[in-house]
Parts: C-alpha cells; structure tokens; sequence
C-alpha cells in the first residue's frame, strides 16, 4: 500500500507539470525504474516482460549501443555543418539496407519529422499538393504529418480533413469488404478510380505496410505493386512509412515494403533506427534529393550529429551480430502458431495477423466479428497485473498489439500466450458464475 501511494503521488506530481494529454499507459500506471533486453523493472523491483515495445529494437538498454553512445559523447557531438567521419560510415550502411535506387539519406530526430520533410521533399519534386493517405494511417505530431494521418485528423477532436488530402480504404482482409486471394487487386482498383477521378494529379502516396494504428492490418496482398505504377503515372512518388515496421521487425523482410514487392521513392524510419535514441530519417533518390536540394537550406541542429550516427551504427551492427532478423522470423513464427492455437479454442479471438514480432489479435464478440474494446482492455490490463506488457489499437481500440524487441524468445511468447488463455477462461468462468449456469 506504501508502494501503492508512492505511484498515486508520482502521477499528482506529474500531472502538477505535464497535462494528461501527455497520456499514461494502463489503469495503474507502472512506475518504471530500469530496463533491460526484453524486460523493465518498476520501481517495486517487478519485473516486467516487454512484448509492446518496438523502439528498444535489438533490447532495452543493449550494452553495446549504450557503450558506443557513451564513447562518441566522450569524443565529439556537433552538427552536420563540420567533417566527422562517423557520419558518411553510418549512412553507408544504412545506405546498404536498401534498394540500389534509394541512394541519399537526410537524418531528422523523429518520425514525425522524418515525414513531415519526406513530404515537403515530394512537393519540391512534384510540384503537386494532392496527398493520397491511407485510411487509419499515422505518420506523426507536427502539422504536416497530422494533416496526412487519419488516425488523428478524423479522430472526433481532430480537425477534419484538408481539401488537398485524398483518403484510401484500408485494404483490410479481415472485416474489410474484400477477403479473398485477390482482394489486394480489388482494393487497388478502387483506389485507383479514386486516383483517377482526382481533379489534380496526386504529388504523392503514403502508406505503412503493415498499418499500425489500423491493427496491425497489413495491406493485402499485391495492392502496392498494382497502386505505385498509376500515383507514378500522374507524376507522383510512392512514400513507405517504416517506421513501425523497419529494421527485419517483420521476419521475413528488413523493410515491409519488401512483402509488396515494391520499391518506394521515399523511405520514412525512426523508433527503432536507434534503440531509443531519438533519431529519424529520411531515405530517398538521388533525383529527389536533388531536386529537394534546389530549395533553401536544409538543416537540423541534431539530426545527423556524431553521436545518434554511433548509436545508429551500433544498433545495424548488433542487429547482424545476433542474427535479430532470423530471431524475429523463428520466435514470430511460433509466436503466431500459439496466439492461432488460441484462436482456434476461444471464439472472442477474431483475427490473429501479422508478421515476425508484429503481430495484433484482434478481439470479437462472440459469435460475430464486432470489435470487443472491452475485453481486448481487460486482457492489457491483466496482463499488466501480471507484470505483461502490450498494448491494444486499431480503429475501436480492440486488437490486442505486440511488437517486443527482437530479442524475444520462444519462452517469452509463451509466457504471453499462456497468460492470456488463463485471462479468457477466468473472464469466461465468470461470466458463466455471474449468469448461474
Ligand atoms: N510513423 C509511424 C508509422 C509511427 O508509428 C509513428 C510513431 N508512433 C510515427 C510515424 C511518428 O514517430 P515519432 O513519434 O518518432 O515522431
């Protein structure tokens, strides 16, 4: 009860300095204290499992970025405006993570920055306003990445959406209103009557692959490879939000636009390029840059110093040292196997989707596909209690979310699954005590 206090004072005096629009996680929010690969511990000394978190990629505090940190710090931190070679080193290999034609990077110290100058770098190309976005997208805080995500402008205390925006369905497969092997196609005609119906030529395109704040939907098969040739047909560039997904996360792929089979125009990246370490990017062609180049000057104080390019080298380097991509694959796949498992013995489990350690369980009625927020809040929450941590999204806040750090084990995924089996059936014997059957 002392420890219980302690945590209700720590929110007075965090609400005294910070409004709670600055939103805390759970019913009782967990004092945090330190953090470790894929587990955090409170200030109690609980430990928790971190089955949420995508930004501590290759693991909470990993000694070896910390370190790399730690020395560049020592050494020299200044802005992109001297010669230091750290940074060309960095941005080689990232360079070297994609597609020959993706040749030029412009670091920034956020996703919400990196898409907020993917975005001005389209306009500058283009010349054309005209933003085709995805239903349910979110690509960041400033005004130009609000005006492009509809997570936020269509939220009902959002501000609507601009004229110059032109908003796409979800290609969703589940609950969606194409479900079967083509309906990647099927959605991508739709979209593309839209693109072709536009007034003015679309400037640009963008989309996560696998989107995020949707549910963890990720777009039906074949739809980027059918959309890309007509937004490029009117002048326009194709722009993949990474952000989430980037950096192996998937399994199967290092960037989500590789299960499209597509190759974009403008990469965005951030969360995980640095462990934790506030850093974004853009990555882009030559041909863009080169016409982003002929504007004014761009310059970030931070984005690009000689520390964030350690960091960043250091988090690529630990991702290929310990294989994390390969893990991410194995531990996602058997991940996935139990959550289906689940799925197969409790009717309330809809939808289990996704891929590597980006997974969502989206959580139904029984007896339908209604969204259950509900029940999908009372799993996080018990979860929680039982020192587990996820997290929930999607449009009714109803699919269950998981994306650990790529240092996850088979045991970890385990634990989780075990954990929320026990959740349902005690939530299911009480219902059934409740009801006297
Ligand atoms: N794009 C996506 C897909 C995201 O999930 C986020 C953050 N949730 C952003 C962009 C913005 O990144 P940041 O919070 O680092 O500004």
């Amino acid at each position: 009860n002392h420890k219980k206090q302690e945590v209700i004072e720590e929110i007075k005096r965090r609400h005294q300095y910070i409004n709670p629009v600055v939103s805390l996680s759970y019913k009782d929010p967990i004092f945090m204290e330190r953090s470790a690969f894929q587990y955090m511990y409170d200030k109690e000394g609980n430990t928790f499992l971190d089955a949420y978190n995508n930004i501590p990629h290759v693991g909470h505090s990993h000694p070896q970025v910390v370190k790399a940190g730690q020395k560049q710090m020592a050494k020299l931190n200044t802005n992109t405006r001297y010669l230091y070679d750290v940074l060309p080193n960095y941005a080689e290999k990232l360079l070297s993570k994609f597609p020959e034609s993706l040749d030029k990077v412009f670091f920034v110290n956020s996703g919400s920055a990196a898409s907020d100058l993917a975005i001005r770098m389209a306009h500058a190309h283009t010349k054309h306003k005209k933003i085709m976005v995805m239903e349910h997208g979110y690509h960041g805080n400033t005004q130009i990445s609000i005006d492009i995500s509809d997570y936020k402008f269509n939220n009902p205390k959002g501000d609507g959406q601009k004229a110059h925006i032109l908003k796409t369905q979800l290609p969703n497969t589940y609950g969606g209103k194409f479900k079967d092997d083509n309906a990647g196609l099927y959605y991508a005609e739709e979209a593309i009557q839209q693109i072709n119906n536009s007034e003015e030529p679309i400037g640009a395109f963008i989309s996560e692959p696998v989107v995020g704040c949707g549910g963890q939907v990720p777009l039906a098969k074949g739809y980027l490879k059918k959309i890309y040739p007509e937004i490029r047909k009117q002048g326009g560039v194709c722009i993949s939000d990474e952000v989430q997904t980037g950096f192996g996360r998937l399994g199967d792929c290092f960037w989500g636009f590789e299960q499209q089979d597509v190759v974009p125009d403008i990469v965005i990246v951030g969360k995980p390029i640095a462990n934790g370490h506030p850093m974004g990017a853009v990555i882009t062609t030559s041909e863009i840059a080169s016409s982003f180049g002929k504007g004014v000057e761009f310059f970030s104080s931070f984005g690009g110093n000689p520390v964030s390019c350690a960091v960043g080298m250091a988090v690529l380097e630990v991702i290929e040292e310990e294989r994390l991509q390969e893990n991410a694959k194995e531990v996602g796949d058997y991940y996935k196997s139990l959550l289906i498992e689940l799925q197969d013995r409790y009717e309330s489990i809809g939808d289990v989707r996704g891929t590597g350690l980006f997974l969502g369980v989206e959580i139904v009625k029984e007896g339908n596909q209604e969204t259950n927020r509900e029940l999908a809040h009372h799993i996080k929450n018990a979860l929680r209690n039982r020192f587990i941590l996820i997290s929930t999204d999607g449009p009714d806040d109803s699919v269950l979310k998981t994306k650990p750090p790529l240092c996850f084990t088979k045991e970890n995924a385990k634990e989780v699954v075990n954990a929320i089996d026990e959740i349902l059936r005690d939530y299911y014997q009480k219902i059934l005590r409740v009801s006297g059957v």
